[in-house]
């Protein structure tokens, strides 16, 4: 089988974070909270929001939503930010994207307190990543390390190629691989002759949004492919790599679903537990 099971990586792990919550809980009186704030009622959101919830509750993590009208203003947002930022019983927060466009993300994001921002995303968090020096880190692509990690994949002077730069995923997953000794590409929109980047990929991360937008003959034989993308097809969940063709070249690839999802949820709940031993020190 060549398959890069993050719904089985991710079970495994959660039995771990299931004891350390245990322990945490008997040493200091409660467990670790997490909170999430949804704005709006875009499906995907709510989706992502529920596995959250259910992740939470399976570790016995403390996982509260917070719910609010998309008629909120950037203000009113703001004033609950850094209400969760003083509240002492709240370990980690996370406002989910995409927001509606008369708020300003990025001022919210850079309002979370470091230490509580669990998806990594504040300036503080993404620049110390850039200098090597990580707090919390984006859950995707730590999420993929730690699966790559898991089935034991060598970084160092392989040919990493991500495809997508944005700050959630394409571009922090490009630093963490670089990190580990990988000599690093990043395409992205604009890149003319995506395949003559992706043929030579010795590891080749695709988080793009775009359907089937990797093809078999775009593969070099033996390559790690990490399908990041989430597209809802005709009620169905796919990836960007068209998985069939790109399964008969790839030495180990993710499926979609059962990759790369379950291993950021699992990530996240890291990064709570992380926020929370940080307070406790
Ligand atoms: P984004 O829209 O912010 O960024 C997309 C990136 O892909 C951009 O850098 C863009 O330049 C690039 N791109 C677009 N079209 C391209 C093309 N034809 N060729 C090459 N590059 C192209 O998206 P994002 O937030 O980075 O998410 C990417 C995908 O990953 C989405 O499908 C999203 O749903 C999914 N996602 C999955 C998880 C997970 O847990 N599995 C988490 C976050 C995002």
């Amino acid at each position: 089988m060549n398959i890069l099971d993050g719904r089985k990586t991710a079970h495994s792990f959660e039995a771990k974070i299931r004891a350390e919550v245990t322990a945490l809980k008997e040493k200091h009186g409660r467990e670790p909270k997490l909170v999430v704030v949804l704005v709006g009622d875009n499906p995907a959101s709510m989706a992502y929001v529920k596995s959250k919830e259910k992740a939470s509750k399976r570790v016995g993590i403390n996982g509260v939503t917070m719910r609010f009208p998309s008629t909120i203003t950037e203000a009113e947002l703001l004033g609950t930010v850094l209400k969760l930022n003083e509240d002492e019983t709240v370990d980690g927060m996370i406002v989910q994207l995409p927001l509606p466009t008369h708020i300003n993300s990025d001022n919210i994001l850079n309002h979370i307190a470091p230490h509580k921002d669990v998806d990594g995303l504040s300036f503080i968090n993404a620049g110390k990543l850039a200098n090597r020096q990580y707090g919390l880190l984006p859950a995707t692509p730590k999420g993929v390390m730690m699966l790559l990690d898991h089935y034991k994949v060598q970084y160092e002077g392989k040919d990493a190629v991500v495809v997508g730069a944005s700050n959630l995923v394409g571009s922090p997953m490009a630093k963490l691989l670089l990190h580990r000794g990988a000599t690093i590409t990043v395409c992205h929109s604009k890149t003319k002759d995506l395949a003559s980047h992706t043929k030579r990929a010795d590891i080749l991360v695709v988080a793009t949004g775009v359907v089937n937008l990797i093809r078999g003959e775009m593969v070099k034989k033996g390559a790690i492919v990490v399908d990041v993308g989430i597209n809802r097809v005709d009620g169905k969940i796919v990836g960007d790599v068209n998985y069939d063709e790109v399964k008969e070249k790839a030495a180990l690839i993710t499926p979609v679903p059962g990759g790369v999802g379950p291993m950021t949820i699992n990530a996240l709940m890291f990064n709570v537990l992380e926020a929370f031993k940080n307070r406790h020190q």
